[in-house]
């Protein structure tokens, strides 16, 4: 007999979440994670009182009831909401795109006459069905708030031009005709209170978890562990890259500890200047409303993937999601290892679509494999 049902591979909120629902109906489970934590990409470092975002700004938001609920009931959520800033040149911009940018761009605060200086904007463009991001963004938003907003943050973030992008990426921000500052659309938001650690805790608690483990340095000892396998890493990497690399974006953080209680006066502030070489600053207390004397920031700066570095974004184009359509062939045909998750699945989930893809997916395997 194995030592536990189910190995999993990776601490994330896909692993944990497999693992809570398989520790409620008693199952052993052993969590393994190459990194010296858990929580994957939404570990915080806490520091002087202050919860970090270790690896760049997690705001949580959903429009899904249960997802909502079911984070709650681990952690309190405060009422954050996310409002980045955008600076180009010396002047700031409101995001998402909505009426309080276009005022800033263009003096007009009827949204009807923003309608038609887009709409002028892209037809002298001539865009009619968009192609790519260059072109998605365009058709949105014309092309002032694409050559300021858009082009420079777009090419240092994925390193490469907007045209050989997928246009998918910019319909992830919102554009507005009221003057609404969210980011976001979803229906519920905010900051687990006392940070996102909490939420890991929650899901792990009573789970066998061993960190520094790469399941891939000692695939046979780890394979013997358990009857099932749920692998959340890279899926090219598991196979051994036998159809070739996958592409990732990775990030290099630059934390700086300053002497000051408010440094830009918000958590997430862009900068969309291609010569700048990092995206955004984050202010990590006002995730939190905090009041400390001091104040953390973290600059966040782009850089080419390469083994050794987090594969931090999954690069959807045509090419890559082809060649991920070839893993996910063998993967298929697995009959004790699941993939999940946002390295395996090759897909840029956000943490409420995580959460929900582990739900459904571990209800199945519960019900395959220990159903009566
Ligand atoms: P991960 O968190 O990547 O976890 C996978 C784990 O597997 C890692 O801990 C890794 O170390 C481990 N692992 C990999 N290979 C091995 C191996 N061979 N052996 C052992 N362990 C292994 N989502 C939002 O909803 N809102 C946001 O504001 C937001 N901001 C983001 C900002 C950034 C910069 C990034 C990168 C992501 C952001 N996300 C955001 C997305 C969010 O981080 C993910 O959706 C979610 O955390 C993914 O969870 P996961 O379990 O799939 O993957
Ligand atoms: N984006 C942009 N300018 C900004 C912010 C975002 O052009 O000031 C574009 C960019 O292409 C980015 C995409 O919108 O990759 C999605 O932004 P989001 O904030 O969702 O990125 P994430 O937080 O996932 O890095």
């Amino acid at each position: 007999m194995r030592p536990y049902d189910v190995l999993i591979v990776g601490s994330g909120l896909y692993g944990s979440v497999f693992a809570h629902a398989l520790r409620q109906i008693g199952k052993r489970c052993l969590v393994i994670d190459r990194r010296s934590h858990a929580g994957g990409n939404i570990y915080c470092t806490h520091k002087e009182g202050i919860d970090m975002h270790t690896y760049g700004a997690h705001i949580f938001h959903t429009s899904d009831k249960d997802t909502w609920d079911f984070v709650n009931s681990f952690v309190p959520f405060n009422h954050f909401i996310n409002s980045p800033l955008a600076i180009h040149g010396n002047k700031v911009y409101n995001l998402p795109f909505n009426m309080n940018t276009f005022y800033q761009l263009w003096g007009l605060r009827d949204p009807e006459q923003v309608k038609l200086k887009i709409a002028e904007q892209v037809k002298r463009a001539g865009i009619s069905k968009p192609h790519n991001l260059e072109e998605q963004a365009i058709s949105l938003v014309g092309t002032d708030i694409y050559e300021v907003l858009i082009k420079g943050y777009t090419e240092k973030q994925w390193g490469r031009s907007c045209k050989e992008l997928p246009a998918f990426i910019i319909k992830r921000l919102p554009v507005r005709f009221t003057f609404d500052n969210n980011y976001f659309d979803d229906r519920y938001q905010g900051i687990p209170i006392g940070g996102y650690n909490r939420l890991t805790e929650g899901l792990l608690q009573g789970v066998d978890l061993q960190l520094n483990r790469d399941f891939l340095a000692e695939r046979d000892y780890f394979s013997a562990m358990a009857d099932h396998i749920v692998y959340t890493g890279p899926i090219d990497a598991f196979y051994h890259f036998k159809f070739g690399p996958l592409a990732y974006r990775s990030l290099r953080f630059e934390e700086e500890r300053l002497a000051t209680d408010n440094f830009q006066g918000n958590a997430v502030v862009n900068y969309t200047e291609k010569s700048i070489p990092f995206t955004r600053i984050l202010e990590h207390k006002h995730f939190a409303f905090g009041t400390q004397a001091h104040t953390i920031i973290t600059r966040e700066y782009p850089q080419a993937w390469q083994p050794g570095l987090e594969p931090y974004y999954p690069v959807n184009d045509e090419a890559n999601n082809k060649l991920f359509a070839q893993y996910r062939h063998l993967a298929d045909q697995e009959t004790r290892i699941v993939f999940g998750g946002r390295l395996a699945d090759y897909k840029y989930y956000d943490m409420h679509q995580v959460i929900a893809s582990a739900r459904v997916r571990v209800r199945q395997f519960i019900a395959k494999n220990y159903s009566l």
